[in-house]
């Protein structure tokens, strides 16, 4: 019965691309430990403000825990939605300057819901190849045509909306910050070939909330907040809890209430995810030194390994892939850094694309400056003792 999957994952083997799930306990924002009581720096979260442990976050996920219980117990348009609900999507349109924002109970959910509910057959989407796999996801489901641009290349988008007809609706998606590679979309050239093109334009900020344009993403980064129509986030990266949003006009979002399925075949949220998240959106708010220090941060890492002759991709993101190219040689550096008390994650295909297997290191404004020397000074050594080039190789 088995036996075809028992070959697929003895393949999967073969080719250094088994997956399992390793258990380590947090410590803190930046610290973790494993089985053994071993201690290793976290350097592979997504947790960018380092919110996860911020007392006033904690305090506001058990007050709700306490006042309205564990679970939500329902989906929001059938057993009633929680004032949770209407107070995060107010603060999240408040703070993004739309008229109006859902929230979903993951990012993933609110790529798919969102994009197969605006687009279906007879429409186009224009996809960079290297979006999200759940906006991968989200185009397949929707049934409309997708188009693959190349990478952050404006030209190829422009062409290929040149020659693909479409006689219903056109959509451009891209993520914001792309979460492999760490560099920012071209958005104004996105933009302006959005208007020409009357297409609508979403732009997924999972990994620019919190980070770019004063903490409110990529199109506050570039000025652009009127001409994206959709702006996609998470509330599990940078706001410290779980969910997902969509940010938009009140079309948009009515739209989405009543026709993307992961939000209405699905229970809503829990009351401390959602407390977690508005009291991680205020403290992003009210203090704008975290997202600076981040930076700062961030930019200090990334110089000290590139002075090293570490293979650093550039970028202005807290998203730092080291390029190494073999599955096998990503593993080994891993493993080797994670005996050196470094927990940094090994990112091979099918997330990237063969040969372009790379280490992924993710700052959060929680590391001390310490620590993140420390890290430099290690990664740096391990990666001459392994005989690693200093430049990747361009794609
Ligand atoms: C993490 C991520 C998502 C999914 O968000 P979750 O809330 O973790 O489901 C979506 N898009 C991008 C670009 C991401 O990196």
């Amino acid at each position: 019965m088995l036996t075809r999957y028992e070959a697929a994952l003895a393949e999967l083997t073969a080719q250094d691309l088994y997956r399992q799930t390793v258990t380590y306990r947090p410590l803190s924002a930046t610290e973790v430990e494993d089985e053994t009581g071993r201690r290793y720096v976290q350097l592979s979260a997504n947790n960018y403000l380092g919110l996860t442990h911020e007392p006033a976050v904690l305090a506001a996920a058990l007050a709700a825990v306490q006042q309205y219980g564990s679970g939500s117990g329902g989906a929001r348009l059938t057993s009633g939605s929680h004032p949770l609900c209407a107070a995060l999507e107010a603060e999240l349109a408040a703070w993004k300057g739309t008229e109006s924002a859902l929230v979903f109970n993951t990012g993933y959910m609110a790529n798919v819901g969102v994009i197969s509910s605006l687009v279906g057959k007879g429409d186009v989407i224009f996809s960079d190849a290297f979006n999200h796999a759940s906006i991968i996801d989200g185009c397949r489901l929707s049934g409309a045509t997708v188009v693959v641009y190349r990478h952050a290349d404006p030209q190829d988008l422009a062409a290929r909306l040149a020659a693909v007809p479409c006689s219903g609706q056109r959509l451009i998606v891209t993520d914001g910050v792309f979460s492999m590679d760490g560099d920012i979309a071209p958005l104004p050239a996105l933009a302006e070939l959005a208007r020409r093109y009357q297409a609508l334009l979403c732009v997924d900020d999972a990994h620019a909330v919190g980070v770019l344009g004063g903490g409110k993403g990529t199109a506050a980064h570039f000025g652009l907040a009127g001409a994206v129509n959709v702006q996609i986030g998470t509330l599990s990266k940078a706001l410290a809890a779980e969910g997902g949003y969509v940010a938009g006009s009140h079309t948009l979002i009515a739209y989405l209430r009543n026709k993307a399925r992961s939000f209405i075949f699905t229970t809503a949220p829990t009351p401390a995810a959602l407390a977690a998240a508005q009291a991680a959106l205020r403290i992003i708010r009210q203090e704008p030194q975290r997202i600076r220090q981040l930076k700062t941060l961030a930019a200090e890492l990334r110089q000290r390994l590139q002075a090293g002759g570490v293979a650093v991709l550039p970028g202005p993101t807290p998203i730092l892939p080291l390029w190494v190219g073999r599955a096998e040689q990503a593993l080994a550096l891993a493993a080797q850094l994670r005996q050196d008390g470094l927990l940094v994650s090994a990112i091979r295909p099918p997330t990237v694309a063969p040969g372009s297997s790379r280490l992924r290191l993710t700052v959060s404004a929680a590391h001390t400056a310490a620590q993140l020397n420390d890290a430099a000074d290690v990664i740096v050594k391990r990666w001459q003792e392994m005989g690693l080039p200093p430049h990747y190789q361009e794609k």
